[in-house]
């Protein structure tokens, strides 16, 4: 019999409190700690989600009150008195909507257990079981079976709490096979459903996925979608299943939206390889006490945004145009930041703990997303130039993957093991220049692209004036806010900082429309706010562009050479 039960319960769903029991038997301790973990997998930061328990208490079977004292931001002493069962009751506020949160309101139930699933961490092993008292016309989004009324059970805390749900009366399901797999589609908030389309396209790059990496963990595999009226994008990564949070609504068939539909839930279904089964050891198992440092989220989350797009192209989901985009985006993420020549993607790995998730000091960091996408594309190149593409980074992960069957987490030394095996045997070399280093990648890039017929050109994508004086400018209205100033730029030798809001332009109020072309020599005064007090810069416009990006071009001569290795790469034609 399960002797660790779990019960969701609301009063009034407006309020976004939600009622949770949770009935222990079996004890045999006098004192028992009680936690709640301080953070969820994907997202590599302290989530301190017992800001959300309004009250607590705990009681025996007979009625008795049992004494609960706090000891830490998430964990609790119980008194149990020797009681061999007993429940603790929490009113829990769900009042945030995003991939990985819980959310109650008039229309669904949304949880991610876990953020308010209590644990004793010396029974995390022990199967536990899930009842919610919700609606009878609720369905349930889950990638579990009822093993009775509303009620689930999983092997361990780790299982259940990889396991998201929505109950809701509105939810829309849809349902197809790929390659011996049978997936669904979960979606609320979605006034219509595109039913053909969605089929088509996530059969399609399913079996991609699938022929690439073998069979998934499980037989079936849940997408669930939190569709919302205003605009979101937010997914987030687990075993069978994955929750996406995408909005607005009513462009979700629209072309911009729908592609990032697409990439977002390609990006999470190859998580269910590449971390929740292929891992660095640093992480295995998820230690939910603590941070879990490690130095290779350029390979959980750049390998998977690298493949993600990818597969997309592979199977003929996207066409080179959209493929392209998002490497332009990608390249225009790394170009934009300065902050790639002052720390490494492995030390910026480190640091998702720290200010992983928001802007934080200028030019400091760098994104794992973008860093570690682009380092996988040059890998891959070099292992295809390496043995005339018989290899690629593909075989790199079905090693790994065949490693994580064995129960093993990855490590640097593993990773340099394998790629040395396939490749030119100087991946320390490599990883320590790009990964742990900061050696500019434009030359690398320029090498891995031109293999397969394409070329970068320079690309200025923001406004004349924050390339030519080196400000990022975040605008509203008329105001214009230095978001950034470039290192050495003619603005930061001016004295000019983050923050300066522009007020005027060569003694003329300050007009985006009116600033002049800008000319190397040119002389630039502007009058910014600084902490409430004006203050004047002097600019020198330098030939030097600064905030600029790449784009991608085909080779209109590529040979033969270059158009095999296309083809052997990304499974479709060279464009025309
Ligand atoms: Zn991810």
């Amino acid at each position: 019999m399960t002797q660790l039960k779990y019960h969701f319960s609301w009063d009034k769903a407006h309020t976004q409190i939600l009622q949770i029991k949770f009935e222990v038997s079996g004890n045999t301790h006098k004192q028992l700690e009680i936690r709640l973990p301080l953070w969820r997998p994907g997202r590599y930061e302290l989530g301190n989600f017992a800001k959300n328990i309004m009250s607590i208490s705990a009681h025996a079977k007979n009625g008795k009150a049992l004494k609960l004292v706090k000891t830490s931001i998430h964990s609790w002493i119980l008194e149990t008195e020797e009681e061999q069962e007993f429940e603790i009751s929490y009113r829990y506020y769900a009042a945030v909507l995003n991939a990985g949160s819980t959310w109650l309101h008039t229309d669904q139930l949304y949880v991610n257990p876990v953020n308010c699933c209590l644990y004793l961490p010396e029974r995390m092993d022990e199967p536990c079981e899930l009842t919610l008292d919700v609606p009878n016309n609720y369905q349930i989004a889950i990638d579990q079976k009822e093993i009775g009324s509303r009620t689930y059970r999983f092997s361990n805390f780790d299982r259940l709490a990889d396991t998201p749900f929505i109950a809701s009366a509105s939810i829309q399901h849809l349902e197809f096979e790929s390659s011996g797999h049978h997936f669904h589609l979960w979606f609320q908030g979605l006034k219509s459903i595109q039913e053909t389309k969605l089929k088509t396209d996530f059969s399609r790059f399913c079996a991609e996925q699938i022929r690439c990496m073998g069979e998934l963990p499980g037989q079936e595999y849940h997408f669930l979608f939190q569709i919302t009226p205003q605009q979101s994008y937010h997914g987030v990564e687990h075993l069978y299943s994955t929750v996406i949070a995408l909005g607005p609504e009513k462009d979700l068939f629209g072309d911009s939206l729908y592609t990032e539909l697409l990439g977002v839930s390609s990006h999470e279904l190859f998580h269910a390889w590449n971390v929740k089964w292929i891992r660095p050891a640093d992480m295995l198992p998820y230690n939910f006490e603590k941070e879990n440092y490690s130095r290779l989220g350029w390979i959980y989350e750049g390998v998977t945004t690298w493949y993600g797009d990818l597969f997309l192209y592979r199977s003929g989901v996207f066409d080179f145009k959209a493929f392209k985009t998002t490497f332009e985006e990608k390249l225009k993420k790394h170009f934009n930041n300065y902050g790639r020549f002052n720390f490494s993607v492995a030390d910026s790995s480190f640091d998702t703990w720290l200010d992983g998730y928001v802007a934080g000091a200028p030019h400091r960091k760098t994104s794992i997303y973008t860093e570690g996408s682009l380092l996988t594309f040059m890998l891959d190149s070099r292992i295809r130039a390496f043995t005339n593409d018989l290899k690629s980074f593909d075989d790199v992960l079905r090693q790994l993957l065949a490693d994580a069957r064995q129960g093993l987490g990855y490590t640097r030394e593993r990773l340099i093991e394998i790629m040395d095996s396939l490749g030119p045997q100087d991946h320390r070399e490599f990883l320590g220049n790009y990964a742990e280093g900061c050696l500019d990648f434009e030359p690398e890039l320029r090498k891995s692209l031109r293999r397969l017929g394409l070329d970068i050109g320079l690309h200025l994508d923001l406004k004349p004036v924050e390339h030519a004086a080196g400000i990022k400018l975040s605008i509203s209205g008329q105001q214009a806010d230095v978001l950034l100033v470039a290192p050495a730029s003619p603005a930061e030798k001016a004295g000019m900082a983050t923050g300066d809001q522009l007020i005027a332009l060569n003694g003329v109020r300050w007009d985006l429309a009116l600033v002049p072309d800008l000319l190397p020599d040119e002389k630039l005064e502007i009058t910014a706010f600084r902490n409430a007090k004006i203050i004047t810069f002097n600019l020198l416009i330098e030939v030097d562009k600064f905030f600029t990006s790449r784009q991608i071009n085909l080779i209109q001569d590529a040979g033969e050479d270059e158009r095999n290795a296309f083809r052997s790469w990304s499974g479709q034609d060279f464009p025309q």
